[in-house]
């Protein structure tokens, strides 16, 4: 294989692994990210004096994938391992869920649901093969395995705080694969729950991850907003900033409605393809306080709230970290329907407030020192049912163009660790190297041809 020249669009995760590891297989790689830093939905920013995620991240141990990265990138040393509690918000109060005892003793709950419930999660997570519940409508599997009731008044709220109505819709392999993913954090069945971060958060793994790229010679271009990309004879022309660059190949990472933008020659099949996939957004606010909520990392609830959960980061991240304060996520999962997106940041502060004294009646406005709103229309497709017969391909009609993104996992547990999954699923067809499978990105893979 010779070299070539690439072009990775999207500075996300999925676009600094895919651009680090066709540099390992010794192209000439140009990153090009249209905001001015790296990192997507896993960048950090600055909340008052503390930078952290700008969205909650947290890492569990059976992301094997994204423990290899950090091995790469020598932060393995800095992986810090917390056993934190789960709270549950409903008819007013806040209960306690973390072991098993806590939840055998939850009052909203008869027992006989909490045993189908039990039931429901470890048959879930001995299932294999997922794709045999992508058939399956997510309502009709639970009501069947936890009766209508435990449904009711346990799944559903959940159901609706992630996919909002879009869960009529959704199959059963979205619990699967939540279920899968929750109980890898727990050491030992539903017993203690473990969750990981790196010290100084995703703003030290983007910035080594950053350092990694530059020393293996990708260049990077932030404040690099591709309007086009299309084919001109033997070149694959990729427009930006009033700047036209010329690639052999080209790959896209970008949410599949905007990919559908980007490239105005794909079929109109490709194109309907890309634009039909459906997309939950969020609306995150961080807030950092002086004072804690309730110790909890996660707070699902099951009541009326403006946002569909609460987590606390400082259960989980030493304070220290965070400048002794306590800091806060209140997400709220959105479709393109949804009034809260038409709000002003101050509209959506006020409210998400009062939702936070309603859920803890102690907590006082006072100790809010800083609170900002991230609005993010792409997180996950929607994972409908059937939805792996309408996945995007990797290699589009036009010779050289590849799309690679978010739309391709399917079953709605969007996390760094699956994202890595999806770049090591994609390498072999990128690289044209069929049955290469590029090992969990624990070393560098020796260049074919060096750059
Ligand atoms: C609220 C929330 C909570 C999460 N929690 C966790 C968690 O606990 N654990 C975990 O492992 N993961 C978590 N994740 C998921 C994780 O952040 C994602 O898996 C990962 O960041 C996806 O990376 P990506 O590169 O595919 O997409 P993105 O990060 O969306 O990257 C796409 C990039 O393309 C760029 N772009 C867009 N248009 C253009 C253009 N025209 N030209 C150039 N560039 C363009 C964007 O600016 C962006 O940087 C969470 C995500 C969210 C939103």
């Amino acid at each position: 294989m010779s070299q070539q020249r690439w072009g990775v669009v999207g500075g996300g995760v999925l676009g600094m692994t895919l651009a680090l590891w066709l540099r390992d297989r010794g192209h000439q790689v140009t990153l090009l990210e249209a905001s001015d830093h790296l990192g997507g939905l896993a960048a950090p920013w600055e909340l008052g004096d503390v930078v952290w995620d700008r969205h909650y991240h947290v890492i569990v141990n059976s992301d094997a994938h994204l423990l290899a990265l950090l091995d790469r990138l020598d932060l393995s040393g800095d992986m810090r391992w917390v056993e934190t509690r789960t709270g549950v918000a409903s008819g007013g109060k806040v209960y306690s869920v973390s072991n098993t005892l806590e939840y055998l003793r939850f009052p909203p709950l008869a027992m006989t649901d909490k045993v189908r419930i039990a039931w429901t999660i470890v048959y879930g997570s001995r299932v294999r093969d997922w794709r045999r519940l992508e058939g399956i409508p997510v309502e009709v599997w639970l009501r069947r395995h936890s009766g209508d009731q435990a449904f009711e008044r346990f799944w559903l709220p959940l159901l609706r705080s992630k996919l909002g109505d879009n869960y009529r819709h959704t199959s059963a392999a979205f619990i699967w694969a939540t279920i899968q993913r929750l109980y890898a954090a727990r050491r030992s069945g539903l017993k203690k729950e473990l969750f990981g971060y790196v010290k100084g958060g995703y703003a030290n793994i983007i910035s080594r991850f950053t350092a990694a790229l530059t020393s293996a010679g990708v260049e990077i271009r932030v404040g690099a907003p591709v309007t086009t990309v299309r084919r001109d004879g033997n070149e694959v022309l990729v427009a930006v900033a009033g700047e036209s660059l010329g690639f052999d190949r080209v790959v896209l990472t970008t949410p599949a409605p905007l990919t559908a933008r980007l490239v105005p020659d794909l079929t109109t099949e490709e194109t309907e393809t890309l634009r039909n996939v459906e997309y939950q957004g969020i609306i995150c606010a961080s807030m950092l306080t002086y004072d804690g909520l309730s110790g909890y990392y996660v707070t699902n609830i099951t009541d009326p709230a403006p946002f569909t959960g609460v987590i606390e980061m400082s259960a989980l991240v030493d304070r220290g970290e965070l400048g002794g304060r306590h800091l806060v996520y209140l997400p709220r999962y959105t479709s393109g329907d949804d009034d809260v997106l038409t709000m002003t940041d101050a509209e959506i502060e006020e409210m998400f407030l009062g939702g936070v004294k309603r859920l803890f009646p102690e907590f006082d406005r006072s100790s809010v020192l800083a609170f900002m709103v991230s609005r993010q229309p792409h997180v996950f497709p929607v994972p409908h049912v059937g939805y792996s017969g309408r996945v995007p391909a990797m290699e589009a009609s036009i010779p050289g163009v590849y799309v690679v993104n978010s739309a391709q996992i399917l079953n709605g547990t969007l996390n760094v660790n699956e994202t890595l999954q999806l770049a090591a699923r994609a390498l072999p067809i990128l690289a044209g190297e069929v049955g290469y499978e590029p090992a969990l990105l624990e070393r560098p893979v020796p260049p074919l041809v060096p750059a």
